[in-house]
């Protein structure tokens, strides 16, 4: 039976906006598909050998959780973090998980926090939160897709020449409420500001993320068909009401 170990970083820290649900969202639609999942975590502190990990999720939190980080990068993490990026594992990375994959994180009081550097991006807090629900066009699977979610940050990100954006925004800020721009990519890297947790509404997502982990180990990638009609109407509810389709 294939089996997919997902590493849950920083559950005990970066733990806001219900983001653990993503977690959940990955286990069940494996579950569905009679694929086992092994769900470990790596907390500050922990030496956890990260290289057998399939899918790595790191979640939102405040910026003072995001400063109580930088020692446990340093000592070590973000190396492990950077080598299994380089490898090609499956990341995805939600709001505070985003930035601190960056190479650095201005808060809006001017503290500077240099983070993993393993993404060319940086990012800039600002007084005014953006805060709200939010709508993105990206491609998955080779078509155009809306992801639907809820944002909440201080930090605008900026994205470098090494990475390229996750999707082009529809409704709400993104990555900066600048440029259009919303989420990075970059290899097997799913950074985006979407909470919700984004997963349980957008399956087309989790399958994409579920794909690629099982494109890496087993060198085969379909997945079987399962019934997401409460997911493409919870889904598409929100696309009508944010986009008025
Ligand atoms: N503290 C970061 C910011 O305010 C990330 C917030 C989050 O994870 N929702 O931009």
């Amino acid at each position: 039976m294939k089996k997919l170990k997902i590493c849950h970083l920083y559950p005990d820290v970066l733990n806001l906006y219900g983001d653990r649900g993503n977690v959940t969202a990955i286990k069940k639609r494996l579950e569905w598909r009679s694929i086992e999942s092994e769900i470990i975590n790596a907390n500050i502190g922990d030496k956890t050998d990260l290289s057998d990990c399939d899918i790595f999720f790191i979640g939102g939190g405040q910026d003072f959780e995001q400063e109580v980080l930088l020692k446990d990068i340093a000592a070590g993490k973000g190396r492990a973090i950077t080598d299994a990026i380089e490898s090609g594992k499956v990341f995805l990375a939600i709001c505070a998980g985003y930035q601190i994959l960056g190479k650095y994180y201005k808060t809006h009081t001017g503290e500077v926090y240099n983070f993993i550097g393993a993404l060319d991006l940086y990012t800039v807090g600002q007084k005014k939160r953006m805060i709200g629900n939010y709508a993105y066009e990206c491609e998955i699977d080779g078509k155009k897709t809306e992801i639907v979610g809820f944002e909440n940050h201080s930090g605008k990100t900026y994205l470098g020449e090494g990475v390229r954006p996750f999707g082009k925004i529809l409704y709400g800020n993104g990555n900066n409420s600048q440029d259009k721009t919303e989420g990075a990519r970059y290899k097997n890297v799913y950074a985006t500001y979407a909470h919700g947790p984004v997963l349980p509404k957008n399956p087309a997502f989790t399958d994409e993320l579920i794909r690629t982990a099982l494109k890496n180990k087993y060198g085969d990638d379909v997945l079987e068909a399962i019934d997401d009609t409460f997911e493409n109407n919870a889904h598409d509810y929100m696309v009508r009401r944010l986009l008025n389709k």
